[in-house]
């Protein structure tokens, strides 16, 4: 197996360079650079997809008829490294990386024509509706009800933790249509507007003091069962399918900006400790792991095989190495870490110059943040449970 770059993907790398110092606006890139919250704010991110729609780059994961690049697994990585190196907004991966596949796989020939062009050109912006109050890792026993009338299904019930269904103009959703059987045989796949009468959304601030997720609650919202996905009490396989994406996805590219931009802010005293240099380089030959098995899953997915596992502990071992980088980086900024200003960390002009080093701005909020990272697209104890089945055999 060769983890090396060949020649062929050396100069794609070149050309993604280039691109991205010509193409990617300054202020977008300082977004990327202070965005602290799992997904980045729409206003930041929209801007920079309609530029790589416009460049044909946007969704790097698709087959070429429906708009995709038609790249190798590698170039997708090289494309994906060098755009976190370049401090570049995420893109919401809830329409490009989440539904667009199972709109692909399972939706009709009208699905497909009117929801896919709106992923990649941003007009259409989602939210995935999965969890419930009394169901999180063990989402079978959600209960969200939609009961059948004509051509519509009537949803009473809520969802919560939902990410920014406070932006969005369309949620996936599953919801419960048949309430006796194996529970994950009662459950539907539904695609709908999120201007529906009977929608509210309510914010849920977290520790950061981010508005990033949400509870919904629907009261008697009308669906017209033309926006099911797939069969009605066939949801589950969909939900399946849409998780492998939530869960793949590499983490190394952006885990090794943070190391980089960690090791050359932090001061030479605290670097100079003989306990922090310990726990830096434990951090730096995590990623290392991580990366190589990013790569070993690329190569496996490049001559065909599937990831197994792999996903559940890139998933787990990711988590992990952000929290610890994280932890680095808070005792790294001292006193000035908690030093609450949101407003200096706003892009807007006008907004207050920093008390202390730029860097410790954002400290502080992603240590909070990133707490949620082994919690949500499955628990790490959840992927350990995978891992301790398909690979141990327990
Ligand atoms: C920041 C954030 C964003 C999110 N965004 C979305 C979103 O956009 N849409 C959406 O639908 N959901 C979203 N979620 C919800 C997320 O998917 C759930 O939080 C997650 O699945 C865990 O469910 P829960 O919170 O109900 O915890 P629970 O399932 O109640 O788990 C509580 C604890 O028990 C542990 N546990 C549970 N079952 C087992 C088991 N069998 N073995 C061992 N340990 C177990 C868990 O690991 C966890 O530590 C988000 C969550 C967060 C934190």
């Amino acid at each position: 197996m060769n983890l090396d770059l060949s020649l062929e993907e050396l100069s794609f790398q070149d050309e993604v360079r280039t691109f991205l110092r010509n193409a990617l606006p300054p202020e977008l890139a300082a977004a990327g650079r202070h965005m602290t919250s799992v997904f980045c704010d729409p206003a930041f991110s929209l801007p920079w997809q309609r530029i790589l729609h416009a460049k044909g780059w946007v969704a790097p994961t698709w087959p070429e008829e429906y708009g995709g690049t038609g790249w190798s697994e590698m170039r997708r990585a090289i494309f994906a490294a060098e755009c976190a190196r370049a401090g570049a907004p995420s893109l919401a991966p809830m329409g490009l990386r989440m539904v667009g596949p199972c709109i692909m796989g399972y939706g009709t020939p009208e699905q497909k024509a009117h929801y896919l062009p709106r992923i990649l050109s941003g007009e259409d912006y989602w939210c995935q509706g999965y969890s419930e109050p009394g169901a999180g890792s063990d989402l079978a026993s959600l209960q969200l009800r939609a009961v059948s009338d004509d051509d519509d299904y009537v949803l009473t019930g809520s969802k919560i933790w939902t990410t920014h269904a406070h932006f969005a103009n369309r949620m996936f959703c599953l919801v419960r249509t048949r309430f006796e059987g194996k529970p994950q045989s009662g459950i539907t796949f539904l695609l709908l507007d999120m201007a529906s009468p009977g929608i509210s959304v309510k914010p849920i601030i977290t520790l950061a003091g981010e508005h990033e997720v949400n509870q919904v609650f629907f009261d008697e919202v009308r669906v017209p069962k033309a926006n099911r996905l797939g069969e009605e009490n066939a949801g589950w396989t969909v939900a399946k399918y849409l998780l492998e994406f939530e869960r793949g996805g590499g983490s190394a590219a952006g885990l090794k900006v943070r190391l980089g931009h960690l090791r050359a802010t932090a001061g030479a005293e605290h670097l100079g400790a003989a306990h922090a240099r310990r726990r830096l380089a434990e951090a730096e030959i995590s990623v290392l792991a991580i990366d190589i098995s990013e790569r070993r899953v690329l190569s496996a997915l490049a001559s065909g095989e599937k990831p197994g596992p792999a996903a559940s502990m890139l998933k787990t071992q990711g988590a992990e190495a952000l929290q610890s980088i994280d932890e680095l980086a808070l005792d790294a900024a001292g006193a000035y870490a908690a030093v609450h200003q949101p407003q200096a960390r706003g892009m807007e002009s006008g907004a207050p110059p920093p008390v202390g080093p730029e860097e410790s701005l954002t400290t502080m909020a992603r240590y909070l943040n990133d707490r949620a990272a082994s919690i949500y697209g499955g628990s790490n104890e959840i992927q350990r449970d995978i891992i301790a089945r398909l690979v141990l055999g327990l």
